[in-house]
């Protein structure tokens, strides 16, 4: 195993250590609760929130070709009633040890954000290589059924990447191993990216969607997985991205909606320009 392979195993590792810990921190709040004080306890993060994933799938779905739109309709309606937007999460519902790398990818912290598969992505097991070997299944002749699965692989994933701290460090497991204080609670850089700062947007949910569709233009999907995974981990190397000491000062959140904003957007554009590309002409 190379280096690579140590860091997704010491991923896993953690993973499970979590795991133990939330078993330990829902015994530890009973108790708080008995007490009569709820502690605030970070949970376990893992991509982009359910806000986020389902705000990247709507912006994609209102840039899809006829075509498209289309065979995804065709797709979609193996399960009655679902969207692309319902499906969006579906990937973390279902993630499991051998799938959990699929959602991030981690650089070394030197400044260069060079995107080394042979470094990070062995067996094609990170997120850009999981973009391209799902995008790859939906565009095939393979059944349905499968090509269903990639869809919804492929709308999840292309999302993570977007998501500055999927294409992070393996020292700090994306921020996960950041703790803050923020809005009056324990937290990691990781979770406030996922979900943090989108559920204490100022003026709510409606505010942050009417901002995503300000900042959405159409665009191609441009260079792939891997161009956004290293524009990603630009983000995170930019100076000030990782707030001065471990409390969230006041002018930290103003600062980043701007580029949480983009990179939603973004992450939705490039979306639509993928379906598009790999189900526009059937
Ligand atoms: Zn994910």
């Amino acid at each position: 195993m190379g280096r690579n392979g140590n860091r997704m195993f010491c991923r896993a590792e953690w993973k499970q250590g979590r795991l133990r810990m939330r078993v330990v921190a829902n015994g530890v709040r009973a108790i708080a609760i008995a007490l009569g004080f709820v502690a605030g306890m970070p949970t376990a993060a893992s991509a982009w929130g359910s806000e986020g994933h389902r705000l990247v799938a709507e912006v994609a779905q209102g840039q899809l070709t006829a075509a498209a739109r289309a065979e995804i309709d065709r797709l979609l309606a193996l399960e009655p009633g679902s969207t692309l937007a319902s499906i969006s999460t579906w990937a973390d519902e279902v993630r499991s040890p051998s799938t959990a790398s699929w959602h991030y990818v981690n650089f070394p912290r030197d400044g260069a954000c060079r995107y080394e598969p042979d470094r990070m992505c062995l067996q094609g097991s990170c997120v850009v290589g999981a973009i391209e070997r799902q995008t790859a299944l939906l565009a095939s002749q393979a059944p349905d059924e499968e090509r269903l699965k990639a869809l919804k692989y492929v709308v999840h994933f292309v999302a993570d990447v977007h998501q500055p701290l999927h294409a992070g460090f393996a020292d700090d497991r994306g921020g996960n191993g950041y703790q803050l204080q923020a809005y009056g609670r324990g937290t990691n850089l990781h979770a406030l990216w996922d979900s943090g700062f989108i559920r204490q947007w100022p003026g709510g949910a409606a505010s942050l969607q009417a901002a995503v569709d300000a900042a959405t233009h159409q665009t191609d999907a441009g260079p792939g997985a891997r161009a956004w995974a290293e524009e990603s981990c630009r983000v995170v190397s930019a100076e000030g991205f990782y707030p001065r000491g471990h409390k969230l000062g006041d002018d930290y959140p103003p600062g980043v909606r701007a580029v949480l904003v983009q990179q939603l957007a973004i992450a939705g554009s490039r979306l639509a320009a993928v379906l598009n590309r790999s189900l526009g002409k059937r």
